[in-house]
């Protein structure tokens, strides 16, 4: 099988979607789109402005005017995948920062500020040879996509992942206030969370990101190897099963 134009990965924080697209886009040669770069670019700028972040018109609003630039690293030596401009800064780091990361998840909430974002994965994913990361990308932003990934892990190795990345970063992470995070954020983000019905389902603990890579390639090869997600959507929430 040829590679699909585009690959949507989907699931949780600290899952590993962002190695696995980097990975997977760089083998491909496909361009590698992080959306949730553009809620942390719009958390950023609510920060910024001082606006309520629960506040949904005035989020719309900003989201609406916000110029987010996502570039190659350029001459960048710092480790960065991509750069990030928002309103011409620099904010490449500062979208990691700990204040952005707690309320990128309400900023993101509102349907009007999310339209004007959805709006804009879809007019990049439309240029094709795209692996596009995220939360609602498979279900609602391009459910045509020819090749749904919806990568998940438990907590536990969520968190630990998450923390090895920041240290690794030079930064200090504390495991427990990592994962309190994560489940924190997996609570505000459920609205959007759930697998494309036609989403093929990685859990990936225990397997390194060139494992996942690997099964990802197989998969376009073979075109077989990766669970459904109707069957995942049993594992995790057996009462629903038979639906
Ligand atoms: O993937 P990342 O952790 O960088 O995403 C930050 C936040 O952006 C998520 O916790 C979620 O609230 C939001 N997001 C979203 N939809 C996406 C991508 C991210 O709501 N497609």
């Amino acid at each position: 099988m040829s590679a699909p134009s585009v690959i949507t990965i989907d699931g949780p924080a600290g899952a590993g979607k962002s190695t696995l697209g980097e990975l997977l886009a760089r083998r491909l040669g496909y361009l590698f789109f992080d959306t949730g770069v553009m809620y942390r670019a719009l958390a950023w700028a609510v920060l910024r402005s001082a606006i309520d972040p629960e506040n949904s018109e005035a989020v719309a609003a900003l989201a609406r005017d916000l110029d987010i630039q996502v570039l190659p690293p350029g001459d960048a030596t710092d480790g960065r995948p991509y750069t990030v401009l928002v309103d011409g800064v620099d904010v490449t780091w500062e979208l990691r920062r700990p204040d952005v990361e707690r309320i990128v998840s309400i900023a993101a909430r509102h349907p009007a500020a999310r339209a004007i974002m959805r709006e804009r994965q879809r007019a990049i994913g439309r240029r094709g040879q795209v692996v596009m990361v995220g939360r609602d990308i498979g279900s609602i932003v391009m459910p045509d996509a020819p090749l749904k990934i919806y990568l998940d892990a438990s907590i536990d190795e969520r968190a630990r992942r998450r923390t090895l990345e920041i240290q690794q970063r030079g930064g200090s992470a504390d495991l427990q206030h990592i994962r309190n995070d994560i489940i924190r954020r997996d609570s505000l983000d459920r609205h959007v969370s759930a697998p494309a019905a036609d989403a093929c389902v990685i859990f990936s603990d225990g397997l390194s990101p060139e494992q996942v890579v690997d099964l990802v390639i197989a998969h376009i090869d073979d075109g077989d190897g990766l669970q459904d997600s109707h069957a995942y959507d049993r594992a995790q929430n057996p009462g629903s099963a038979g639906t």
